[in-house]
């Protein structure tokens, strides 16, 4: 049986919020992405990084359900990525991307990956996920996500792979971007006739929107006291989102629903610290226990 595969940033983190900062902490978006698909499934890893990624960072990663043989260690420096918050912690605000190992990078798909069952394309150059799609067979499930540095700078190839995908998971304002156009509403109608059936689009702390045929599914954020960091939150949403899926029986509208609340969990989990600190120190418990509160948070009666 194929397995989870994901093929995005591995990254060195400089973030700045009002709650503190880190300087070169792991991160990147296949980083959270892959942590929190390991509660749920196995998960294979495709990205690189530079001679400067030392054992410590390289711990963040090592986990039992992580296969790293996708992940390459080639001449140069890491990824970088600086970026800073204010208190609207729902955009951040990029103040440098340092591309390094990962301007050169043209990803080989180990031969034990080129089957998975899934497939997620995390944010990366629209370019590098079509090497990907290119070199696998074509698995059940294949989602993308992306930001506006590629839907500014590379547009053309981010078109191609939205052509192939079957749900996109992107951030509000990028799919008002994208689909050049305010209403999310509209947005997904038009984002969704260029390839992916489902769109799900994530608005920070005012929670998720899945569009999926003519329903909308819409869940809040987990309403949390203190929050340290949003960096990662929308991977390690596509993470729970994916692991889920990739253990659900079916690829229903129900299972779907569920996917969309794991994947808030574990954004939830990843907004309460910096870098991967806390998301990649849960317990199962964790995980179903801040699940059984979102099914308290949305449940009423009729
Ligand atoms: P998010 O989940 O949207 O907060 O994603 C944050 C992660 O995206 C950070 O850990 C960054 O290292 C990574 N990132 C930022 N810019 C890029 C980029 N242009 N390409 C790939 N990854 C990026």
């Amino acid at each position: 049986m194929g397995k989870l595969l994901v093929v995005g940033s591995v990254a060195l983190d400089s973030v700045t919020t009002p709650f503190g900062e880190v300087v070169e902490a792991v991160g990147g978006s296949a980083t959270f992405f892959c942590i929190a698909a390991s509660y749920f499934t196995d998960v294979q890893l495709v990205a690189v990084v530079g001679e400067d990624f030392s054992p410590e960072h390289l711990t963040a990663l090592q986990r039992d359900r992580v296969d790293l043989n996708g992940l390459e260690r080639r001449p140069g420096r890491t990824f970088r990525w600086r970026g800073e918050y204010s208190y609207t912690l729902n955009e951040a605000k990029t103040l440098d991307t340092q591309l390094n190992v990962l301007e050169t990078f043209r990803p080989t798909v180990p031969e034990s990956y080129r089957t998975p069952s899934q497939l997620f394309l995390a944010n990366i150059d629209p370019d590098l996920q079509l090497m990907v799609l290119d070199q696998v067979q074509r698995p059940s499930v294949v989602a993308l996500d992306t930001m506006n540095f590629w839907i500014e700078g590379k547009i053309e190839a981010l078109r191609k792979v939205l052509k192939e995908a079957d749900i996109l998971i992107i951030n509000d304002g990028e799919a008002q971007a994208l689909g050049n156009n305010r209403n999310l509403v509209q947005v997904s109608r038009i984002i969704r006739s260029w390839g992916p059936q489902t769109l799900i689009i994530k608005r920070g702390e005012y929670g998720v929107a899945m569009f999926h045929g003519d329903a909308v599914f819409a869940l809040p954020a987990y309403p949390l006291e203190h929050l340290k960091d949003p960096t990662g939150a929308g991977d390690a949403f596509a993470g729970g989102f994916m692991g889920f899926l990739a253990s659900a029986p079916a690829l229903d509208d129900q299972s779907l629903r569920q996917a969309v609340v794991y994947g808030s969990v574990m954004a939830s989990f990843a907004v309460q610290s910096f870098s991967v600190d806390r998301l990649a120190s849960l317990t199962d418990e964790d995980v179903k226990e801040r699940y059984m509160d979102f099914n308290r948070l949305i449940t009423f009666q009729v």
